[in-house]
């Protein structure tokens, strides 16, 4: 490439900051231009604090230690997500979903045994929250940390303050030779062929490139507006398209979970951050109005002070068919959201810029390798959606009309109902998501975390006094060993004034 290619990414939030330092790693060095453009009057959505383990590649990849991002994002550790009242079954009313440890493997093997016995209706009682070291150490407020001298480690995710991450990532990309514009879009120029040639400005500014990324969000200026490209709804299958979220102060010491709790036309969540607790309200407008979700969400907020505002946000629940078309790439909202319950937003962010990266690279920048990202990006929503739809198909709840819609005539994919039937007739589930492919999407230990969680089992059991004495004494060896393990993790001590989390050995 003799010429100097232009990269112009419209969007300054979080997806269009961690595009900007991802392609000025990647590409800065062999002369191409990256340029970054944001309104100074539309502000990024201001939510997203919550992550999956997939987040860390990105910090690991551009070399930001977490003793540099996490303070200034008063950024704390998440060991998993803990779901409360999706059903009201005796014994399932709560479960976390854990990440894994390297000490997981032989336990997830008896789990599985476990609930093979339960699922053929042997009367036990079989929960993940016994199972996963993850868990414990979240119920003993324990960092996912080991101490120096124990060699196991955990995966791990963050929570964190959007605005501050996207501030952090703005000041790194700049510093990697990113240029800076700020400027109202509001004509898109093409090319004869259709191509995008340039961005017009309110202030009649030209910006041209050579390749663009939409990053505008859910207005999707260049992608959807300007392409045309068209939007899959998942509208069919997940009900939620609005949300509320209000801030109340920090707990100390945080307990290292995103809570999810059902609420009675939604779910809410509680993310503990360094300076504050982050709560919102993720619920289906056609059930519930704004005010209504405002004034549930207050009652369900502890030590809430009346005087701080809410903010509101519509969704747009679904994905673009398309996320590379022509000489634009869309990344972030602006290709799609699959609703928050998972906090996949910004893995599904740099899943896209490291495919787009990969492909384009290996095509010589051309779209030679367009049709391979966009079935693998489209694949990598859809398998999410199916896994977060699971969710709500398996709730019990009969309190109010959303409950028994979530759960009524819904569209399922053939892949979550091919899973569905394998659990229901006791089969093997580890077949099936091999025979499918798709434990890249979640893997075996979500699917069962979920399915047993929520405890759907058969509603019949069977006596058989050996094999429950041996289940009872395998549970009693793991909790012991569980114990031994919880001591070998940092616990949290305290906030410093400047709330940054101090670490006790
Ligand atoms: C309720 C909710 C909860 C969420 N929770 C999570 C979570 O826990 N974890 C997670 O990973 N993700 C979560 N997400 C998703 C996450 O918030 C987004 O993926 C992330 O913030 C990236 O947003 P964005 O950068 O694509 O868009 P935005 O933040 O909306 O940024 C859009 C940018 O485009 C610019 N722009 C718009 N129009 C113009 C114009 N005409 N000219 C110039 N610039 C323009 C704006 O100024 C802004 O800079 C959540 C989303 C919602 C709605």
């Amino acid at each position: 490439m003799a010429k100097t290619f232009n990269i112009l990414i419209l969007g300054g939030g979080t997806a269009g900051w961690m595009t900007a330092n991802l392609l000025a790693k990647a590409w800065n060095k062999r002369g191409i231009s990256i340029t970054l453009m944001e309104s100074p009057d539309v502000p990024t959505v201001g939510v997203g604090e919550g992550s999956t383990p997939y987040i860390r590649r990105f910090f690991e990849k551009m070399d930001i230690s977490e003793s540099e991002w996490m303070p200034q994002c008063h950024a704390t550790y998440k060991n998993g997500i803990r779901f409360t009242d999706w059903t009201t079954k005796p014994g399932f009313k709560s479960y976390f979903h854990p990440f894994a440890t390297q000490l997981d493997a032989t336990h997830f093997n008896v789990f599985k045994q476990h609930v093979g016995l339960r699922r053929k209706g042997l009367h036990i009682h079989v929960h993940p929250d016994d199972y996963f070291l993850m868990a414990r150490l979240t119920e003993n407020h324990k960092l996912p940390l080991p101490h120096d001298h124990f060699s196991h480690q955990a995966f791990y995710a963050y929570h964190f303050d959007a605005k501050l991450l996207g501030d952090f990532l703005k000041k790194r990309a700049i510093d990697a030779g990113v240029n800076y514009l700020s400027g109202n879009v509001d004509k898109v120029e093409k090319h004869p062929n259709g191509d995008i040639a340039a961005l017009h400005t309110h202030s009649n500014q030209r910006v041209e490139a050579d390749f663009f990324v939409d990053c505008s969000g859910f207005r999707s200026l260049l992608m959807q507006k300007a392409l045309k490209v068209p939007f899959s709804s998942y509208s069919n299958s997940l009900l939620n398209d609005a949300a509320v979220a209000i801030p109340s102060t920090a707990e100390t010491p945080y307990c290292p979970q995103t809570l999810s709790a059902a609420m009675p036309c939604g779910w809410r969540w509680k993310i503990p951050l360094a300076h504050r607790t982050g709560n919102g309200y993720v619920y289906s407008s056609a059930h519930l109005s704004a005010d209504e979700a405002e004034h549930q969400l207050r009652q369900s907020i502890r030590s809430v002070n009346k005087s701080v505002p809410a903010h509101h946000v519509k969704m747009k629940v679904g994905r673009n068919q398309k996320h590379w078309e022509r000489n634009c790439l869309a990344v972030g909202l602006s290709q799609g959201f699959i609703e928050p319950l998972e906090a996949t937003g910004l893995q599904m962010t740099l899943v896209t810029i490291e495919q787009f990266i990969a492909h384009f690279e290996k095509g010589h920048f051309t779209a030679q390798y367009q049709e391979n990202v966009n079935n693998g990006i489209n694949a990598a929503f859809d398998h999410i959606r199916d896994y977060v739809l699971l969710h709500y198909l398996a709730n019990n709840r009969s309190d109010t009309q959303y409950w028994k819609d979530c759960r009524g005539d819904l569209a399922i994919s053939d892949s979550l109902r091919g899973i569905l039937e394998v659990w229901s007739q006791g089969g093997d589930l580890d077949n099936e998501l091999q025979r499918q492919n798709i434990s890249q999407y979640y893997p075996s230990l979500s699917w069962h975390a979920i399915l047993t969680g929520m405890g759907i089992f058969p509603a019949s059991f069977y006596q058989d006094q050996y094999k429950i004495q041996q289940f009872h004494q395998s549970k009693a060896n793991m909790k012991a060993f569980f114990d031994n393990c919880v001591s070998q993790f940092q616990t949290i001590k305290s906030l410093d004034p400047q709330g940054t989390v101090q670490h006790a050995s």
